[in-house]
């Protein structure tokens, strides 16, 4: 059984063929998944899919790319949205200093309300990160984002940043780079993490895992991230399979 903590099927990538990929996720054993919404159009189908489906979950967030558009009405729609029974965290939130359309510090302060808005609806968050790690920690650190936890969603830096995420009850979360030919961070990010705090996913339809990198990803490739890491710590794919389920029924408060 495997649990895919991060997914755009609410994405139109999927639109064309969204059962079919449903029913190979199902067949590659994929038990769980959790359906993210980032912006105004996939928000809404991310609800939409997570109460369609018993085994579908949803997390509701601002986009760090999309800062910029966040205003205080946004806000109080994700904590209208957070008390919905099929909402399991608030997030994709974080920060994203690859593309320039949202200033850093309006980033940092849409982070920051979103982190604030999660301690008080007292629900875990997803963190996306793109070049931006250290401020990242200082600001989890200064809000104090350990009281909700949290996962870091396709953690893809140094292994040297990996305890200070721990140590505020985060969740490292691998995805397909580590199965890139050429990727060395997050192979030993998969070989470091305790047993208890890893996590996989997709991210799909991104960042397709070998051998089908480039393509479009989905939920079946989830078990191609669990083979790779369960060889990288030399451990039985069922261990790990079993293990990142647990760990990930454990922080999404799942039963
Ligand atoms: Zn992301
Ligand atoms: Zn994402």
């Amino acid at each position: 059984m495997l649990f895919d903590t991060h997914v755009h099927l609410n994405v139109s990538h999927f639109d064309d063929d969204r059962e079919e990929v449903l029913q190979r996720a199902k067949d590659a054993g994929v038990e769980k998944m959790v359906i993210v919404g980032f912006d105004h159009e996939t928000i809404p189908k991310a609800i939409e899919m997570a109460e369609k489906y018993d085994y579908m979950y949803a997390a509701v967030g601002w986009h760090p790319v999309d800062a910029i558009d966040m205003t205080d009405k946004e806000l109080e729609w994700l904590e209208k949205l957070s008390s919905h029974p099929k909402v399991v965290a608030l997030g994709e939130m974080g920060l994203d200093y690859h593309w320039d359309k949202s200033p850093k510090n309006i980033q940092i302060e849409v982070f920051r309300k979103q982190i604030q808005l999660a301690k008080k609806v007292n629900l875990p968050i997803i963190i996306h990160n793109r070049e931006a790690t250290e401020d990242i920690i200082q600001v989890l650190q200064e809000e104090k984002a350990e009281e909700v936890g949290g996962i870091m969603h396709c953690y893809n830096d140094s292994v040297d940043y990996v305890d200070a995420c721990l140590a505020m009850n985060f969740y490292i979360s691998l995805g397909g780079p580590v199965t890139f030919k050429n990727a060395t961070l997050p192979k030993e990010v998969a070989k470091y993490v305790p047993d208890d705090r890893l996590l996989i996913e997709t991210d799909c339809p991104f960042l397709a895992p070998h051998p089908n990198r480039g393509k479009r990803n989905e939920p079946a490739y989830v078990k191609l991230v669990a083979e790779k890491i369960a060889e990288l710590r030399e451990q039985s794919y069922e261990e790990i399979s079993t293990k990142t389920t647990e760990n990930a029924k454990r922080f999404f408060g799942i039963k």
